[in-house]
């Protein structure tokens, strides 16, 4: 985009980001669990007792309660206010990128899904189905109407989900391991959906070059073997929002090099 968003759009989106990093942090933390992510409201933790509203806003609580709770002063998980300023962030760099569009509509539900997937992860190792499959039927859905059209989003779908899998395939012949999960797959597959052939390919390529960066930065600093690097998921959350927020411009740079 050539216009500059005002600063007091970007501080409303970044506002209502804030509320639904919020939101995401339920999801987080009891989409694993199997919970509910709409009954009860918020608890403790720790104590399990219900939250006051002014305990639940966004990084605001977590700084005036010095990340603890007010009752059991058992320590509040620093991720919350992470996921809410994270996700609040996402939401001005993709209003940046596509402005007051259905598209922006539609990334920033991707972003929100990439964060959650992050973050689940991250701390289980687990990619749930509950979001990678709705998330493919959605992002069909929504190509139906907008970029990349439901053409791409389905060769998307499957050279993402095909790609993954046709490594865990040659892997467990060659190695007899498993080189990940097929939640990995799973995942593949949605950003496919979402964001169609050529940008699922990059993110592909971005998350592994992300691999070997930090599978480098492992081996060379001798914190620890391979096993202890970042489980894939996570790159591959962070490469497609990447992809999805500045795919084009990273592919046309790539494509000038060679003109
Ligand atoms: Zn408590």
């Amino acid at each position: 985009m050539t216009t500059v968003t005002p600063l007091f759009v970007c501080l409303a989106v970044f506002i209502v980001g804030l509320l639904v990093g919020s939101f995401l942090n339920v999801c987080i933390y009891r989409i694993p669990r199997q919970r509910s992510i709409v009954w009860p409201a918020s608890r403790c933790a720790a104590c399990e007792r219900p939250l006051a509203w002014y305990e639940n806003v966004p990084v605001l609580s977590y700084a005036a309660l010095r990340g603890r709770c007010r009752t059991c002063r058992m320590p509040i998980s620093i991720r919350y206010p992470i996921v809410e300023l994270v996700t609040a962030a996402a939401f001005v760099i993709v209003f940046d990128a596509f402005g007051p569009t259905p598209l922006f509509v539609v990334r920033v539900l991707f972003a929100c899904a990439m964060i959650v997937l992050f973050a689940i992860d991250l701390e289980h190792q687990l990619l749930p189905n509950v979001i990678t499959l709705p998330g493919i039927g959605l992002g069909l859905l929504a190509s139906l109407f907008l970029p990349p059209g439901p053409l791409m989003a389905l060769a998307g779908v499957a050279a993402g989900g095909g790609l993954l899998w046709l490594i865990i395939e040659v892997w467990l012949r060659l190695r007899g391991v498993e080189a990940m999960g097929f939640g990995d797959v799973k995942m593949l597959a949605m950003i496919g959906a979402f964001l169609g052939l050529k940008l699922t390919l990059l993110t592909f390529i971005l998350s592994s070059l992300m691999g070997g960066l930090i599978g480098l930065f492992v081996v060379v600093s001798r914190r620890g073997g391979m096993s202890t690097a970042l489980p894939y998921g996570t790159m591959l959350a962070v490469a497609a929002f990447i992809a999805s927020v500045a795919g084009e411009q990273i592919l046309d740079w790539y494509l000038h090099l060679y003109m």
